[in-house]
């Protein structure tokens, strides 16, 4: 079933007469897929994800994820971007736990749950290389363990769904391809769906099973590759 589904969407700024940012946009993506979504600057790919997580309602067709009409921010998302945005005030334990505390739902469960949640926060850290790190503060990690960290936090409130925006992008080439496989992992342990947002088609190649490539003025999907050969996920 797709847990994504976006039809025949237009996306203006600035009112009627504003710039058309994507049109006749159709995409969709199924529950535990890992799809990636390339395409030069302008394309509308920051457009895309505002569109899935409710930022924007599109004047024309239909975002729906996970079975409704997007009308407003969608809390069953996790989100992580090019520049982590961790709190330098609070350990990386306590950033981790922050989506908890936004949304009421969380809330009431982290204070009912307190040691199980700081189990799993301890869980994924473990998964993403930075076992022992909870306790340090944000700037006494690099940015490479910042940004497994941010990962940590969009995953903790278990969504359904994992949107990545040029996630590697201010990363050296060696520790990017580290953070690949860590998403790969990811993945595979947390049956999550994601959508990668990239510019860089080998990322892509790397940890999709599904590709749609972009093109701008206006932006729209202009391939769809699903990947021939199952990938090993181990
Ligand atoms: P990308 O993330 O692929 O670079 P965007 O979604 O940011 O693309 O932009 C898609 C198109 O919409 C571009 O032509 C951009 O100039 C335009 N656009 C984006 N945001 C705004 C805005 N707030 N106001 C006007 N035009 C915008
Ligand atoms: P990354 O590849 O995650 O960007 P670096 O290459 O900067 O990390 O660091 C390499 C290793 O050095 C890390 O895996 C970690 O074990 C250690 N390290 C880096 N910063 C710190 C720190 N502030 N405290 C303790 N160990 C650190």
């Amino acid at each position: 079933a797709h847990l994504v589904s976006i039809e025949n969407v237009d996306m203006r700024y600035g009112g009627p007469a504003g710039t058309l940012a994507v049109s006749n946009l159709n995409l969709k993506v199924d529950k535990g897929e890992f799809a990636a979504v390339v395409g030069p600057s302008g394309c509308g790919k920051s457009t895309l994800m505002k569109l899935v997580t409710g930022l924007h309602i599109p004047q024309t067709g239909d975002v729906i994820v996970a079975g409704r009409q997007v009308t407003e921010p969608v809390s069953i998302v996790g989100m992580a971007f090019q520049n982590p945005t961790m709190l330098p005030w609070r350990t990386t334990l306590e950033n981790i736990l922050l989506p908890l505390e936004i949304v009421e739902k969380h809330r009431h469960r982290l204070r009912a749950h307190k040691k199980e949640y700081i189990q799993k926060a301890e869980n994924l850290l473990e998964i993403v290389g930075l076992k022992g790190f909870g306790s340090k503060f944000p700037w006494q990690l690099s940015g490479g363990m910042q940004q497994r960290a941010n990962l940590c936090r969009a995953l903790i409130h278990e969504p359904e769904l994992l949107m990545l925006d040029e996630p590697f992008g201010a990363l050296d080439a060696f520790t990017r391809e580290e953070l690949w496989c860590v998403i790969r992992d990811l993945h595979a342990a947390q049956g999550v769906t994601i959508i990668l947002v990239t510019h860089d088609l080998r990322e892509a190649v790397f940890l999709a099973d599904k590709i749609f490539v972009m093109s701008s003025r206006p932006g729209r999907v202009l391939a769809e590759h699903r990947m021939p050969f199952a990938r090993p996920r181990d």
